[in-house]
């Protein structure tokens, strides 16, 4: 039983057979890749509060430290991603922010706020008025605040990180795997195009990495919702020094993934945490969102790879380099989705994956419409 599951009403049941299965993978079992993607970013830490500790984590400050992004601070962040020819505003966020971060919530108050997700609602409004696409990673999320912020969102994420119980989420508020599998779930049933992924190194072994594959594997088919899941591996950092995988466990962990997932799941690894070349023949599909503008903030000691950078590993590769929406095109409407892109069944509770918000600003007749319809129709990545 996967821990917290039961808490969170959550019904996803791995069974040892499939994994000792996908204990057998390799890379050389799996298929590379015909083509490589990735999306132009900018990446809008709206707040660095978190009700949680992790003990890998740089992005977290805690309370009295924690920032909160003014709307005005957004606005000026994400229209420079516009007019760096980006299509998305990637949120990120620690975890909702809980009593300690007193400031915090005095801060919202102030701004006419009740949550962080009433404010991130704004702040995904001012993305879209600024040209880009929101694609907002809240944490765990419980349905209603999904629901505040799905019908402005492209697409949303959270890290599964690991099914299991390990010390790195451990002390007084620690994260449970059963609660983001609830997270993951809530998406497929609000149908929200989502993205997840596994966290590498964290004290987790091989039979809970294909669990965890596993997991996100059946929570998709059950929705259809899982766009992408990344394959990160733990770097060290000044909170973290308890060691990084390496190069043969990464292979392997992401070639399980390509073996585990269906094949419209992509999967994904950062570039500036590992040297893609050295995993790219293991399945791997897609890079991940790409920033000519802003730090990976949760991983600020480890750069962005230059553009250039990315077609060497496309030309290592021997593949195609091609830019996409954060939103996945198979969850687009037809008017909007080139005829060869196999459409993603509907989805159960939903009249369509891409809200009408969404779609609309594709559609718009802008300068922001002109740039994500040239990215659908395999504009170049310069
Ligand atoms: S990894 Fe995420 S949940 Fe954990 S402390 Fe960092 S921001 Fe919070």
């Amino acid at each position: 039983m996967i821990p917290g599951a039961a808490d969170y009403d959550v019904e996803v049941t791995v069974s040892d057979a499939a994994i000792d299965r996908l204990l057998e993978v390799d890379p050389a079992d799996v298929d590379p890749t015909g083509e490589l993607t990735f999306a132009r970013n900018v990446f809008v830490p709206l707040t660095t509060a978190c009700r949680y500790t992790c003990t890998y984590c740089t992005y977290y400050d805690p309370p009295g430290q924690a920032s909160l992004m003014s709307p005005e601070a957004v606005r000026e962040l994400v229209a420079m991603g516009a007019d760096a020819g980006c299509t998305e505003a990637l949120f990120t966020f620690g975890d909702d922010p809980d009593d300690r971060y007193t400031r915090i919530h005095e801060q919202l108050d102030e701004w006419g706020h009740d949550s962080i997700h009433e404010y991130l609602r704004e702040a995904c409004e001012i993305a879209l008025e600024e040209g880009l696409l929101p694609h907002a990673n809240p944490g765990d999320q419980t349905r209603e605040q999904m629901a505040t912020v799905a019908d402005v969102n492209a697409s949303m994420g959270v890290m599964l990180e690991t099914t299991a119980d390990v010390q790195a989420h451990g002390g007084p508020r620690a994260k449970s795997p059963g609660q983001r599998l609830h997270t993951i779930e809530t998406a497929g049933e609000l149908g929200v195009p989502f993205t997840t992924g596994i966290l590498v190194g964290i004290g987790e072994g091989w039979r809970d990495r294909a669990e965890s594959l596993l997991a996100v594997r059946e929570l998709h088919e059950r929705h259809g919702h899982v766009q992408e899941v990344i394959v990160q591996p733990v770097r060290e950092n000044e909170r973290w020094q308890s060691g990084t995988p390496d190069v043969a466990t990464l292979r392997r962990a992401v070639a399980m993934a390509r073996a585990a997932l269906p094949e419209e799941v992509s999967v994904q690894v950062p570039p500036n945490l590992t040297d893609a070349r050295e995993v790219v023949d293991c399945g791997v599909d897609d890079l991940g969102g790409v920033s000519p503008v802003t730090d990976d903030h949760i991983n600020p000691d480890y750069a962005w790879p230059a553009m250039q950078e990315l077609e060497d590993v496309a030309d290592y590769a021997g593949v195609p380099l091609r830019e996409r929406l954060p939103v996945y095109e198979r969850y687009l409407p037809p008017d909007l989705r080139r005829t060869d892109v196999e459409p993603a069944p509907p989805p159960a509770e939903a009249d369509r994956w891409v809200p009408d918000r969404i779609a609309a600003a594709i559609d718009a007749g802008n300068e922001a419409g002109e740039r994500y319809r040239t990215v659908l129709a395999g504009g170049a990545a310069d």
